[in-house]
């Protein structure tokens, strides 16, 4: 491999494994960036049944493990030896319950060299929702509030589905589908469902997150390891503890960003980007339980 790390992927092919548009966004800043040629895979593949938010096809694995196996299958499809692909993960914030907290994966796997980087971006910024519903009103009032139609609605009858209606997008389309699953349930006691389509196509908050998780691994493919100077050199770890301003005890806050290499067990703790040493009492556990 070239040693200069910025040249390592560049004029050769890169498969963006996806089939739901996320190439508008990620290829230009991979061409850009990494000097890369982007491919998009041929008809018919079907990133779908590695798991869909609707629920009908259910994920296998951590988030990782999916996106590997989309950047596996688009590099076969496409007869590449590079390839990205995404994934995205919506829980609720671990310290904020009421706040959803999306987190997007976008992995490079690099066939040829063996190695596997990974860009990421976490964010409070995200219309992911889903409740259960009767009537177009209700619909319609879930999506006033979660960006309806500028990001699309998925419509699901019965828990597990049994019937789904995605990407709806204006008010005929969502009529239709609301009679189209009011006929089936025929009166029986099955319940509907809506949620918001998380498909990144019909979601602009989610493809630019992507966006962002793209830029995090287009940096990191660009950064050498100060050990063993392969590409993909970034964050693998926060460590916690800064202290408190008063007391100096340590707390949950980020005290430092500790690096790493996508291969060699190179590490390297870098400080916080801001320069702060400390923090505020009332983050504090000892100064405010
Ligand atoms: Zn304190
Ligand atoms: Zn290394």
């Amino acid at each position: 491999m070239a040693r200069d790390p910025a040249r390592a992927f560049a004029g050769r092919t890169l498969c963006i494994a996806t089939m739901h548009g996320k190439e508008r966004v990620v290829a230009p800043l991979l061409e850009a960036r990494l000097g890369v040629r982007c491919v998009v895979p041929p008809p018919g593949f079907d990133s779908d049944r590695f798991g869909t938010f609707s629920g009908d096809v259910p994920r296998l694995g951590t988030a990782l493990d999916a996106a590997r196996a989309k950047a596996d299958a688009g590099m076969t499809a496409s007869g590449t030896d590079l390839a990205v692909a995404s994934e995205g993960s919506f829980v609720p914030h671990p310290d904020a319950p009421f706040l959803q907290l999306g987190a997007e994966l976008v992995l490079l796997v690099d066939r040829r060299e063996h190695l596997e980087i990974v860009g990421e971006d976490l964010t409070t910024e995200t219309n992911h929702a889903r409740r259960r519903c009767r009537d177009l009103d209700e619909i319609r009032a879930f999506g006033q509030r979660t960006g309806f139609p500028d990001h699309g609605l998925v419509l699901v009858l019965g828990d597990p589905p049994q019937r789904v209606h995605r990407g709806l997008r204006d008010l005929p389309a969502l009529t239709a589908a609301v009679t189209d699953l009011q006929r089936a349930a025929a009166n029986r006691d099955v319940p509907m469902f809506v949620s918001s389509d998380m498909r990144a196509h019909h979601n602009p908050t989610r493809m630019r997150a992507i966006e962002r998780a793209a830029a995090a691994l287009a940096t990191r493919a660009a950064t050498p390891c100060p050990g063993c100077a392969l590409p993909g050199f970034g964050q693998v770890e926060v460590v916690r503890g800064l202290p408190c301003a008063l007391c100096g005890a340590p707390t949950s806050w980020p005290r430092a960003f500790l690096h790493g290499c996508a291969r060699c067990p190179t590490r390297r703790e870098l400080p916080r980007p801001d320069g702060r040493r400390d923090v505020d009492p009332g983050s504090c556990p000892a100064c405010n339980p």
